[in-house]
């Protein structure tokens, strides 16, 4: 199967001419009048501390009139903190992370809200062939690829500018060829935007100048009580598919498409996350880590389809009120419970137990650049890969 990515003006090949391509606006921009309008406001910028080879890391922090605030980082092109209000008007910061950039860089930290990449999930044996050409990716989740590999996106200092008078960040990182074992120049680019409506809207980009998977997703774990309460089992799940992808013991889709019907990861109804999670904890999994197929194919990164396909997901905190809805362009849906949280200390000291956190990330299938039958996340040159994601919050 085919993702429509768009195809790019010919000629585009790599460095300068590529990158030019990307940051003149080659990402769907959001049109207000879909939205909420994008806040109008000053970003400010703050020093977010030293990497370990001695560049400096900056916050960025987004503002709406409502008081919600998105604070992002360059480093990971990273969600550090997400404050929304509950049904009594006041905020907590729903998001797991850390203080500082060395909390990112350090052995705690679990891809806490960070852009996955060059290929989020997992690619089985960290090995695939493409066009004849077998590439060995980093096995850092042994026996598998995770994630990017030892030094994924998530896990670089990208390139930042400003939108003026705008709640708008836009990173962007050129990743080489070779880089972590992928084949070819990618440049990519991810724009956060908080509107007047209480949405954060990620908009994803790439272009290559040769052939590899690219497989984009946001990494942050909620806790719509706020980052630190000891748990999500009480949140209620809603995540509109019928089917899952099956895996083997290490989390490889076997090619299946299973029913959800029946089973604990059924959540077409709005359901309590910790009902059946137990039901879970002698699996490969150990709890909720599952890739949902929402669709067959990406949709075209447009955002009235995306926001007229309705919610791929809806997570609330019935104590709090607090209600996100997820809407994405993605033919894949993870849906993980944070069952490797380990009660490492965050910000401001918080404690994050086991199952304190769950990440909704939307994305591509696990492995697909080794499963035939999955939507195809190979992209080549002259082709743009894009990915809308919305996050609403609300309240009930
Ligand atoms: C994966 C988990 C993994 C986690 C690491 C998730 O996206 O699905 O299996 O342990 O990331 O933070």
């Amino acid at each position: 199967m085919k993702t429509p990515f768009q195809s790019a003006p010919s000629g585009a090949l790599a460095g300068a001419l590529l990158s030019a391509a990307l940051l003149s606006g080659s990402c769907a921009s959001v049109k207000p009048n879909q939205l909420g309008a994008t806040a109008p406001t000053q970003v400010e910028v703050r020093d977010f501390g030293r990497t370990s080879d001695g560049r400096t890391a900056h916050a960025y922090v987004l503002r709406n009139s409502a008081g919600v605030e998105a604070v992002l980082t360059d480093f990971g092109a990273t969600l550090v903190a997400l404050r929304v209000p509950d049904r009594n008007g006041v905020l907590a910061d729903v998001v797991l992370g850390f203080d500082d950039v060395a909390g990112y860089e350090g052995k705690d930290n679990q891809y806490f809200g960070c852009t996955a990449g060059r290929v989020a999930n997992r690619i089985a044996g960290g090995k695939f062939s493409l066009d004849g050409r077998v590439h060995q990716l980093a096995t850092n989740n042994a026996p598998n690829h995770l994630h990017g590999g030892d030094k994924g996106f998530g896990q670089k200092l990208w390139t930042t500018e400003l939108a003026r008078d705008e709640a708008r960040v836009h990173f962007s990182y050129a990743s080489p060829s070779g880089e972590e074992g992928y084949p070819g120049l990618v440049l990519a680019s991810v724009v956060y935007s908080l509107t007047e409506g209480n949405e954060l809207v990620l908009e994803y980009s790439a272009v290559t100048d040769a052939a590899t998977p690219v497989n984009l997703t946001h990494h942050s774990y909620f806790n719509l009580a706020g980052a630190g309460s000891p748990t999500v089992l009480d949140h209620v799940l809603q995540v509109n598919a019928t089917r899952t992808t099956p895996t083997d013991e290490t989390l490889i889709p076997t090619g299946e498409l299973a029913s959800v019907a029946g089973t604990p990861l059924d959540f077409r109804a709005p359901t309590r996350v910790g009902d059946r999670v137990a039901e879970l904890d002698a699996t490969a999994a150990i709890g909720y880590d599952h890739n949902y197929a929402v669709r067959d194919a990406a949709l075209v990164s447009d955002l009235a389809t995306v926001l007229g396909s309705g919610p791929v997901a809806v997570l609330s905190d019935p104590a709090s009120g607090r209600v996100l809805e997820l809407y994405s362009d993605q033919p894949g849906l993870q849906f993980y419970c944070g069952n490797f949280l380990f009660a490492q200390r965050g910000k401001g000291g918080a404690m994050y137990p086991h199952r304190s956190g769950c990440c909704l990330e939307t994305q591509g299938f696990p492995n697909a650049v080794n499963q035939p039958s999955f939507p195809n996340t190979v992209l080549r040159p002259g082709e743009t890969y894009r990915q809308l994601t919305v996050h609403r919050f609300l309240v009930d």
